[in-house]
């Protein structure tokens, strides 16, 4: 395929005629097909119907989880979470259904009454958070609705812009914290390098209740179990490097089990987790034990869990197949487009050429496919260069995918054809 850059100007037209024609074409085949967000399909959520099932009530150390008590979740679920996310069982409080809940709670907390003994954050001028880009819309969304300042830190094939982070961090007292998706990144798929998490756990922030706020959401996601990222334990770096209050480390079961219905944790040091505890307890008497006590049951322990996820990965694996080797096959060698390819979580990145992203966004809903928002990866929705394009392939099914995605490269090819006539025009 010719790249487009050295199309001629005849070319170029021709090219443009017969791309506004197949994309009339596409529009009247009428899709109606939704990949906006990262929902796991129903062949992935039925893996764990049996999980419904199981009627147990009584933990190991005979608590009776149908009734009140125990903040810090069952020992078992503590366990369990322990070895998904590589902290030690007694750091680990099980929550509710939802990590980004608890994330929510965090922030709240943090504006209201401080950390550990800091000024409460609705009584400073400003506070700042440091936000990789493109990242996780409702991380972002989140920082926002509590008024934070966002700054945008690019993301390398090794995680955040760390030479950029460390100055933010170590010169400005009003950064109080950073989102991190350190594994099977949300939307890039890269994982942070060992250097990177080394240099996390080292840092040195003006602001004491700065924290780094690790989602790890895809800690166990990957496609192929012989050829997998591994992320180097933030949580051992922070105590080595003499920081182990540095960190809050989050994750959830909502794509292993059921989205929005498994059970979430956090990971953190003593002194944290005793700090959250005791604010907590004004909130609640207790998460749901009998959903962590199900869990449990169901997975039994790592090695339940990695059996279960390679169910997964032969569900979503294949689908990501779909969306990748279709963008090689028809945007490889144009250089119009660039995109990552994971070895695991939910999402490929995509890169147009420079002020495209909106445009072909618009171009698929127009024909009936709808893709997330683009600049939704950025802080406050804006992509400063409106390329950004992020690609959810889990809900659709294979063959749908196939038509989604075979408008998806047409509104690119479309997008940038029309950019090129701007420019040379
Ligand atoms: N963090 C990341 C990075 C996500 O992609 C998602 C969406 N699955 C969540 C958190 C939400 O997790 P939960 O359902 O536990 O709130």
């Amino acid at each position: 395929m010719k790249k487009y850059e050295s199309l001629t100007k005849a070319e170029l037209t021709s090219l443009l005629n017969e791309l506004e024609a197949n994309y009339d074409e596409m529009k009247r085949k009428g899709l109606n097909l939704d990949m906006s967000r990262g929902k796991p399909s129903p062949e992935q959520l039925n893996l764990s119907n049996e999980l419904l099932k199981i009627d147990i009530f009584t933990a190991k150390d005979g608590t009776d989880c149908r009734n009140y008590g125990g903040l810090t979740g069952i020992t078992e679920a503590r366990q369990l979470f322990a070895d998904i996310l590589d902290v030690p069982a007694e750091n680990v409080m099980v929550a509710g259904n939802s990590s980004l809940n608890m994330m929510y709670d965090m922030l709240s907390r943090s504006v209201t009454h401080g950390v550990m003994g800091s000024i409460p954050w609705c009584k400073l001028e400003k506070v700042k958070f440091l936000c990789p880009v493109p990242g996780y819309d409702r991380h972002f969304k989140m920082s926002e609705f509590f008024g934070f300042e966002m700054i945008n830190i690019p993301i390398k094939d090794t995680g955040p812009d760390m030479e950029l982070v460390e100055k933010y961090v170590s010169d400005d007292a009003e950064i109080k914290g950073i989102w991190c998706v350190p594994k099977y990144s949300n939307p890039q798929g890269i994982s942070f390098c060992d250097e990177t998490v080394k240099r996390f756990a080292r840092l040195k922030p003006a602001a004491p209740d700065f924290r780094i706020f690790w989602d790890n959401a895809y800690a166990v996601h990957h496609f192929d179990e012989n050829n997998h990222d591994v992320l180097l334990n933030l949580f051992v770096e922070c105590e080595k490097a003499g920081n182990p209050d540095l960190l809050y480390v989050f994750g959830s079961f909502s794509k292993i089990s059921f989205a929005g219905a498994g059970i979430s944790a956090i990971g953190a040091s003593k002194a944290n987790l005793d700090f959250i505890q005791k604010s907590l307890a004004n909130q609640t008497i207790g998460f749901d034990k009998l959903n962590m006590l199900r869990h449990v049951e169901f997975f039994k322990d790592l090695s339940g869990i990695k059996s279960h996820m390679k169910k997964h990965a032969a569900i979503i694996a294949p689908k990501f197949d779909v969306v990748l080797s279709c963008l090689t096959k028809q945007l490889g060698g144009l250089e119009i487009a660039k995109w990552q390819n994971p070895k695991g979580g939910y999402f490929v990145s995509f890169e147009t050429l420079p002020g495209c992203a909106k445009q072909v966004i618009s171009l698929c809903k127009g024909a009936g496919v709808t893709m997330t928002e683009a600049g939704a990866a950025f802080p406050y929705g804006i992509d400063p260069d409106d390329s950004n394009i992020r690609i959810a392939p889990s809900f659709l099914t294979e063959a749908e995918l196939g038509s989604a995605m075979e408008l998806f490269v047409l509104c690119v090819k479309l997008a940038s054809v029309r950019k090129k006539c701007e420019e040379i025009f």
